[in-house]
């Protein structure tokens, strides 16, 4: 790319992670490919290659729930929309409660019935066949979405950018934009890369994670986000795990599942006291503390592991917002969009993530009556109207 250069773009979408791919690859389906995404690194070198890829519909606020539904949709019918294997794995996902949270866990399940998601309430025998040797003392009740599971964030964010691309969308690497550039009424009219390019443009669409709040700053914009380290361990169970569903253990508070390998994937669900990390300079491994907690927590529900050991670890970080739901819509500037503040959340609704925002870029209102744009309204946190949940789990953190 020429230095000091001028160019243009109806859309510039800084960040070419799970996010600013699927907006990219939804704007283009709907006929705008005068897009320009632009990626510091490579493609989903961000924290999406860190993302668990888990797949359930099972929120407590009805937009997530129904955006979570709407990627079950697009990860079914992958190979058909993207003609490629994205990774999705329809092993089932089950959540499971102790007896202080039945009233919540039946509640959601209402709610998701009432989007359409198939979901059934379940027994410990029904688990316990779905899961042979599992150990569920622990719980009272469970819910079963046969048709969620895992998926491959990288792996689909890089369809999604493949798709962009063959309908005319423009994607550079190795492009880091310094800062938004404003007119003399200070809306957002570009950007300026690193290389001295300016690109201008209508609209400037934010899809840069956990480093969003530095480049929303150059146009005097607070994200009221952090980043908050999650550390992933992966345990080998000395045989390969067989094909079992996801499961959320929402009383020991982690996650668990099975990696292509038959390795087991665990995860923290624990945000009770949030580590918040630097995203440029964190530990990228889990800590031996952390370590012995999760296998731990691992052994009380899968007792009978023959030889547990630690395969690896690592960590990635979550781009909190202070209610863990995303924020999606204008900025209070003319020209910034934002799509940032993912919380945990954003593999399986980067699809709706996608739809949502093509929606309120070119329409200004969403196409999903049962996803209110006017939920991840950036004022929200000023007005003092967080999203919460509906029906919130008794010490389970905020993740739901
Ligand atoms: C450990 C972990 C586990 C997760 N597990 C799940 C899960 O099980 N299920 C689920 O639904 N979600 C999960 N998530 C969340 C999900 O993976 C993320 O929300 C999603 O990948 C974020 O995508 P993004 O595009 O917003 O951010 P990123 O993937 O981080 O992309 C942002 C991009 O912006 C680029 N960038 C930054 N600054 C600049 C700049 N100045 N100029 C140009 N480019 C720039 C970065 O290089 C990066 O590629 C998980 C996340 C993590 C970290």
């Amino acid at each position: 790319m020429a230095g000091n250069a001028t160019e243009r773009a109806r859309i510039v979408i800084v960040g070419g992670g799970l996010e600013g791919l699927a907006i990219a690859w939804q704007l283009a389906e709907r006929g705008e490919s005068d897009v320009m995404v632009l990626e510091r690194d490579t493609l989903c070198a961000g924290m999406t290659g860190k993302s668990s890829g888990i797949v359930r519909c099972h929120y407590g606020v009805p937009s997530l729930a129904a955006m979570a539904w709407y990627g079950v949709e697009v990860f079914t019918r992958a190979e058909e929309i993207f003609g490629t294997d994205i990774g999705f794995r329809q092993t089932g996902y089950i959540v499971g409660v102790d007896e202080d949270n039945l009233t919540p866990l039946h509640a959601n399940v209402e709610m998701h019935r009432g989007l359409g998601v198939p979901v059934d309430l379940i027994d410990a025998d029904t688990v316990r066949s779905l899961w042979p040797g599992i150990h569920l003392d622990d719980f009272a009740g469970f819910a079963y979405e046969p048709l969620g599971g895992h998926g491959d964030a990288y792996m689909t964010g890089m369809a999604y950018g493949t798709r962009a691309r063959a309908l005319g969308v423009r994607i550079r690497q190795s492009t880091d934009v310094v800062r938004l550039v404003s007119d003399e009424l200070g809306g957002v009219r570009g950007v300026l890369c690193d290389d001295g390019t300016e690109i201008l443009c209508d609209t400037v669409v934010l899809a840069t994670g956990v480093w969003s709040p530095a480049l929303a700053s150059t146009v005097g914009v607070h994200l009221p986000i952090r980043a908050q380290r999650e550390q992933l361990v992966l345990v080998d169970q000395g045989e390969p795990t067989p094909d079992v569903p996801t499961f959320s253990d929402l009383v020991n508070l982690q996650y668990i599942r099975r990696e292509p390998n038959g390795h087991l994937l665990v995860g923290n669900s624990d945000h009770s006291a949030p580590e918040i990390a630097d995203p440029d300079a964190y530990l990228n491994r889990a800590t031996d503390g952390f370590v012995e907690t999760a296998i731990g927590k691992l052994d009380r529900i899968l007792p009978g592991m023959p030889d547990p050991r630690l395969a690896s670890s690592y960590a990635g970080c979550y781009d909190i917002t202070p209610d863990y739901n995303p924020i999606i819509g204008p900025s209070p500037v003319d020209g910034l969009f934002l799509a940032v503040g993912f919380s945990g959340h954003g593999f399986k609704i980067s699809p709706a993530v996608g739809r949502l925002a093509t929606d309120l870029l070119l329409d200004g209102i969403s196409s999903d009556a049962a996803v209110d744009g006017n939920d991840f309204r950036y004022s929200r946190f000023d007005e003092g109207k967080p999203l919460v949940s509906l029906h919130p789990y008794a010490g389970a953190g905020e993740m739901r």
